[in-house]
C-alpha cells in the first residue's frame, strides 16, 4: 500500500452515476483528493495542490470503487461448487459444502490461510467496500478484519450468530453467542480506521428470540449496524412463520427486535419475495437491500423486485453472495442483475400484455447499484462528487479493445461485459493506493 496520507491528484477519464439512471463522463482531466475525499475535477492541477503526488493514467477509464453488500468470506474457498445442478435439494449445499467449510475456520491457521487468499483475490476486483459474513468464531473473524485492514479495504465484517437450527460444530449456546459477540465488539469497534464490526444473526431460523433480543441491545449499546438474510425462498418464509406464528410477515421477525433499520442501519440480503406487509415495514424502516441476482437464481430461481424497491425509495446495492453466487466480480453480478430483471419483466408483464413497455434495469442502473447505491450504506461513498470518499478503480481495456474508435461509453460497456482481474490496473480506497 502506498502511503500518500489520503492526498493525491489522479488523471484519466472518469465515469460515475450521481443519479440512478445515467452515466456522467469527465474526459481527460485531473481529480484532486484531499484527506481521503474528492475535492473536484480540474483541467489543470491547481497551484495549491501542486505538492500532492500525481498518478497519471492517461486515457484509462477510472470508476468509483464498488460495494459488495453481501459476501460470505469463508465460503469463497468452495465457490463454484454444489450449485444444485443435479440435485434439487438446496440443503445439500449447506450440508456438503457451507457448514463443513465454515467449521474449518475454528482452526486459526486454516482461517488465516483461507482469508489471505480471499482478500488477495478481492483486491484484484472492482470491490473496495464490503459487508461480509465471517463465521461464528470470534478470533478467526478478527483475523479476517486484521487482513482486510492491512490490505487497505473498508467496510463491515460480522461474527455470525447461530444458537439453533445449525450444524454440529457451528452451534453456540445463547450465552456463548452473546458473550463472544460482546467481546468481539469491544475488541474491534475502534481497532481499525476503515474496518468495523456489524452484528450478524445468520437469519431468523438460526437465532432464538432471546439471542435476537440480546443482539438488538448490543447494536444499540455499541451503535453498530446489522446484516442478515431476508425473504430468500418460499420455503424459508414458511419456516419463519411456523417458528413465529404471531408475525404478519418475515420482516417483522427482525423488526420486533430492533434489527430492521429503526435504531441502527440494517442491510438485508436477497429480499426476493416480499409480501404486502413486508413492503410496508421496509418502506417505513428503510433497511438496505443487498440484491444478489446470481445467488437468488441458484437458491430459488427468484426474481427480486428491484425496480419496485427503487420506486419506494428503498436503498439497493449489489451482493456477490459468494458462494451462493459463483463470483466476487461485481461486473458479472451487474450483468446478472440486468438479465434477471429482463426475465422478471418478460414473465410478470409481457406474458400478460405482449405490447407492454419495457421495464428492466439498464447498465447505468446496475452501475449505480454497484457504486453509489450500495456505497451509501457506508456514507458518502461510490461517486466522484465533491466530499465523497475517494474509492476508485483504474481499468485497462487494452487486452479487449478492437481497432475502431470507440466512445467512452462503449469502452465502459465492453469492460463491464468482458474484463476480469487481469484488467484491473490500480485501485484506491479512502484516498490510498492499495493496488
Ligand atoms: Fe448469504
Amino acid at each position: 500500500m502506498d502511503d500518500n496520507n489520503g492526498d493525491l491528484v489522479i488523471h484519466g477519464i472518469f465515469v460515475d452515476t450521481p443519479t440512478v439512471g445515467s452515466f456522467r463522463f469527465h474526459d481527460s482531466c485531473y481529480l484532486v483528493c484531499q484527506n481521503e475525499k474528492v475535492v473536484g475535477f480540474f483541467d489543470e492541477i491547481p497551484l495549491i495542490y501542486k505538492s500532492f503526488p500525481v498518478f497519471d493514467f492517461h486515457d484509462k477509464l477510472i470508476i468509483p470503487g464498488m460495494s459488495d453488500l453481501h459476501i460470505h468470506a469463508p465460503q469463497y474457498a468452495f465457490r463454484g461448487l454444489g450449485q444444485n445442478m443435479d440435485e434439487h435439494d438446496w440443503s445439500s449445499w449447506f450440508e456438503k459444502y457451507a457448514f463443513p467449510e465454515e467449521s474449518s475456520y475454528e482452526n486459526l491457521e486454516y482461517a488465516e490461510l483461507a482469508y489471505e487468499k480471499f482478500v488477495h483475490d478481492l483486491l484484484h476486483t472492482t470491490t473496495t467496500r464490503i459487508c461480509a459474513f465471517a463465521t461464528i468464531h470470534r478470533e478467526p473473524t478478527e483475523i479476517l478484519m486484521d487482513i482486510l485492514d492491512r490490505v487497505g479495504f473498508a467496510g463491515f465484517v460480522g461474527k455470525v450468530n447461530m444458537d439453533r437450527n445449525s450444524a454440529s460444530g457451528l452451534l453456540e449456546t445463547t450465552r456463548q453467542s452473546v458473550n463472544e459477540t460482546e467481546i468481539w465488539l469491544l475488541n474491534t469497534s475502534s481497532a481499525y480506521k476503515h474496518i468495523h464490526p456489524i452484528v450478524t444473526p445468520r437469519y431468523f431460523p438460526s437465532c432464538s428470540d432471546e439471542l435476537m433480543d440480546e443482539l438488538g441491545k448490543l447494536c444499540t449499546k455499541y451503535n453498530v449496524p446489522i446484516q442478515s438474510h431476508l425473504l430468500e425462498s418460499p420455503d424459508e418464509i414458511k419456516w419463519v412463520k411456523s417458528l413465529k406464528p404471531q408475525i404478519s410477515c418475515y420482516s417483522e421477525a427482525y423488526d420486533m427486535f430492533g434489527l430492521f433499520g429503526e435504531t441502527v442501519p440494517a442491510v438485508m440480503a436477497h429480499c426476493v419475495y416480499p409480501e404486502k406487509q413486508d413492503l410496508e415495514i421496509m418502506k417505513k424502516r428503510k433497511p438496505f437491500v443487498a440484491h444478489c441476482p446470481g445467488g437468488n437464481m441458484h437458491s430459488s430461481g427468484g426474481l427480486a423486485p428491484i425496480l419496485d424497491y427503487l420506486d419506494f425509495g428503498i436503498s439497493v446495492g449489489l451482493g456477490s453472495d459468494i458462494a451462493g453466487g459463483n463470483t466476487i466480480n461485481l461486473f458479472k453480478v451487474m450483468i446478472e442483475a440486468i438479465m434477471v430483471s429482463k426475465v422478471k419483466w418478460a414473465k410478470d408483464i409481457r406474458e400478460k400484455k405482449p405490447d407492454a413497455p419495457k421495464r428492466y434495469l439498464t447498465l447505468a442502473n446496475v452501475f449505480y447499484l454497484a457504486t453509489k447505491g450500495g456505497g451509501s450504506f457506508f456514507g458518502k461513498v461510490g461517486s466522484f462528487e465533491t466530499g465523497y470518499s475517494f474509492d476508485a478503480v483504474v481499468l485497462d481495456d487494452e487486452r479487449i479493445r478492437d481497432y475502431k474508435p470507440r466512445s467512452n461509453y462503449e469502452r465502459l460497456e465492453r469492460i463491464i461485459n468482458l474484463s476480469d482481474d487481469r484488467d484491473i490496473l490500480a485501485k484506491f480506497i479512502c484516498g490510498k493506493k492499495v493496488l
